[in-house]
């Protein structure tokens, strides 16, 4: 689905991504970990096209979205993006929120992007929802709404950034239970978290950066349990 190829970031002359190579296969979870800074965030916002990279390249399906000529509105429709900060649209209902896009951006007719919005809703556990406006929902219900509003326009992939770390614990619950039906249902995600156990129990590719180099690799079993690296064995006895 998306390869990442030598990339660089610089920021102010100071390069935040250094080199990152990364392949995500179709119906992969790929989880990004790392302390504060280590370049996360940077990271999917050059796959998302948010920053532009220095050098290397990045494909989706295998067309090159980093070149110049490429369409970025066009990149965008096939990603799915979610924040930490749930960034609904405050004056909209569920709905509406979540229908903007495929009806605005993808011409889907009202009533289809409804029903379908519907169907959603459902299926995550908020078919009563439909008609209140953010405010009126706890801060995980926000965040399924978020992660629904982002799945109503069929991403090919999804980028999900520290989606639970704006939530209380007893949230977090729920917008993880979200992700691990994603994954069961197939949907190919590259996410960052500092939740360790969540990110062992379902990321298929666990990357460790420091400093913006990828430094290891692997199934979780082998990073959480047997890292080779130096680095990653400190930074997993500092959060574990
Ligand atoms: P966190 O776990 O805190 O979310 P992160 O791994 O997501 O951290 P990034 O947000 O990717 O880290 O930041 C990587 C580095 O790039 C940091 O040193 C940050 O200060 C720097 N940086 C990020 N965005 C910008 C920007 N727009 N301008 C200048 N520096 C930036
Ligand atoms: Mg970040």
């Amino acid at each position: 689905v998306l390869t990442i190829d030598g990339v660089w970031k610089n920021f102010h002359g100071h390069s935040v991504l250094r080199g990152i190579d990364l392949e995500v296969e179709p119906h992969e979870v790929v989880s990004l970990i790392g302390a504060s800074g280590s370049g996360k965030s940077t990271l999917l916002r050059c796959v998302n096209l948010l920053e532009t990279v220095d050098d290397g390249a990045i494909y989706l399906d295998g067309e090159e979205i980093t070149d110049p000529r490429a369409n970025v509105d066009q990149v965008r429709r096939r990603l799915g993006i979610v924040f930490q900060s749930f960034n609904l649209f405050p004056h909209m209902t569920v709905l509406d929120n979540i229908t903007l896009a495929p009806r605005q951006v993808h011409g889907v007719a009202r009533a289809q992007a409804e029903e379908q919005a519907h169907g959603l809703l459902s299926r995550f556990g908020l078919a009563n929802k439909a008609k209140a406006y953010p405010d009126q929902l706890s801060g995980g219900q926000q965040q399924r709404v978020a992660i629904i509003r982002a799945l109503a326009t069929q991403p090919r992939l999804m980028l999900l950034d520290e989606v639970t770390s704006a939530l209380d614990p007893q949230l977090v619950v729920e917008v993880l239970q979200i992700i691990r039906e994603l994954k069961e249902s197939g949907m190919t995600m590259i996410l960052t978290t500092h939740e360790m156990g969540f990110c062992r129990d379902i990321s298929d590719q666990v990357c460790f950066l420091d400093g913006g180099v990828l430094v290891e690799k692997g199934p979780p079993e082998q990073i959480f349990t047997a890292p080779e690296q130096p680095r990653t064995q400190e930074f997993l006895r500092s959060v574990l």
